[in-house]
């Protein structure tokens, strides 16, 4: 494992861009920021904001308002990809109307050399494009798309580099996500994102736990460890966990994504022995046949993952699992599928995040043939929800009468006075209280579940 702190002093490039748009605009520039995608590309976006924040830029929801647009895009499924191409096409109506706006395209879909091919030869009035890794020369390529009014599009490989100086600009003062790695060695045959980010690299577990300190002191309550596959962390995962929780202040820990075939009961006890670690775990387990997790080259049975399930509620019968799985992938069958509904039934997750199978070229399983039509993914898919509503409904009631903290972080859907948060458990509580109580830590009853929710009072 290589990791590599570049000293690349941003402000060199920064100050030049910063002096050029005190020549050229009489107001601070706007920046609309669109993100497609993960955890992980939010965060890269906040990345990208703190350099543009650094060069003097403010941001806008509206595009049109903006003298920059910023597209950080996924390759993860189709859809998205199509997205993409799709706003490029609304937004060279506001070239069209202003000139001198500059417009960006950038992260994973733009990792690939075909899509800089296409943006290259058929989306002319894209400036700038670059993929993964481009984002700290952000300001040397405005500056000269604005200096020689020339186009930029690079492909970086800077793969083996972790850059420090990049801070994030976080609109979220309470609740912020921190990269402890980046990158994936596992190629999961329908996975696109080995490709385009890389390789594992973890960041200094000293300049993780500065972060931490660092958002603490400055009011955040919920800080999310973020990595591809957190387990694998170069510097050991659980070793981190108790470092973080070690950090003074009143705060809590989660961390996305876990692959079941590196979690197991140490994962399971540091979450349940440190007081700061979010009682939960999204745990993607993809699906419940074997065969097909094989063919999904996961290396991990559907039994390895129920004997992680079964570890945890042996030690906390509560314990709240969530998970992420893909319907239809290349030659499933119903029977196949059905093992997974069977799964659902066995582990009974919290909730489910559930994707037809998108092809991606360039994976190991784009060479097999796509055999489950679109039609027939959606109805699995429907029925998979179905099928995992019926379950929230009824496991969410054995919370009814227990006490669970809550981060509450905006006004409910349920009632007037009603405030909206997550559990440590990560399930959506609603109950009444003022205002005053939003980004505070609240011990709140359970009196009532729903099939997405929970209700309560306030003790
Ligand atoms: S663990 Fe598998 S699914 Fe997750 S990012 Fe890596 S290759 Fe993709």
């Amino acid at each position: 494992m290589k990791n590599l702190s570049i000293s690349c002093v941003p402000s060199l490039s920064e100050e030049k861009l910063r002096q050029l748009i005190l020549d050229t605009y009489s107001r601070p520039p706007a920046c609309h920021i669109h993100t497609y995608g993960c955890a992980q590309n939010v965060s890269d976006s906040e990345k990208i904001m703190g350099i543009l924040s650094g060069c003097g830029y403010v941001f806008t929801d509206k595009p049109e308002n903006a003298d920059l647009i910023v597209l950080n895009t996924c390759a993860v499924r189709e859809n998205a990809h199509d997205r993409v191409f799709g706003n490029l096409g609304i937004f060279k109506k506001l070239k069209e109307q202003k000139g001198d706006l500059i417009i960006c395209v950038c992260g994973c879909m733009t990792q690939q050399q075909q899509v800089v091919d296409t943006i290259k030869e058929s989306y002319k009035y894209v400036d700038i494009v670059f993929g993964t890794y481009g984002a700290k020369m952000l300001p040397d390529m405005i500056y000269k798309v604005m200096t020689e009014k020339s186009r930029v599009l690079h492909l970086y490989s800077e793969g083996d580099l972790i850059s420090e100086e990049m801070k994030q600009y976080r609109s979220d003062k309470v609740r912020a996500s921190v990269p402890i790695m980046y990158g994936c060695n596992n190629f999961c045959s329908y996975c696109i994102v080995p490709y385009v980010r890389g390789r594992e690299r973890s960041r200094e577990v000293s300049a993780v736990c500065d972060e931490v300190k660092q958002l603490v002191e400055n009011g955040c309550k919920e800080i999310t460890l973020l990595g591809q596959n957190v387990n694998s962390y170069g510097y050991g995962f659980t070793s981190l966990l108790e470092k973080i929780n070690a950090i003074d202040g009143d705060f809590r820990i989660r961390f996305l994504s876990s692959h079941p075939k590196d979690a197991g009961k140490e994962l399971i006890d540091a979450i349940l022995s440190l007081d700061k670690v979010c009682k939960h775990l999204h745990l993607p387990v993809q699906s419940g046949n074997d065969e097909i997790l094989k063919k999904m080259n996961r290396h991990y049975t559907a039994q390895d993952y129920l004997d992680i399930v079964d570890y945890a509620r042996s030690k906390d019968p509560d314990f709240s699992f969530t998970t992420d799985i893909i319907v239809g992938f290349p030659g499933e069958t119903y029977e196949q599928f059905c093992d997974t509904k069977k799964l659902l039934h066995r582990v009974k997750f919290d909730n489910i995040f559930s994707y037809v199978y998108s092809k991606r070229s360039g994976t190991k399983a784009a060479e097999l043939e796509d055999n489950v039509s679109d039609k027939q993914k959606g109805l699995l898919l429907r029925e998979l929800l179905d099928e995992q509503r019926v379950i929230t409904e009824d496991w969410l009631k054995r919370f009814v009468g227990k006490t669970l903290t809550v981060l509450p972080t905006e006004k409910g859907r349920t009632g007037e006075n009603r405030l909206s948060g997550k559990s440590d458990e990560n399930i959506i509580v609603e109950f009444d209280g003022g205002e005053r109580l939003i980004n505070t830590f609240v011990k709140v009853k359970i009196i009532k579940s729903m099939n997405w929710a929970l209700l309560g009072e306030v003790l």
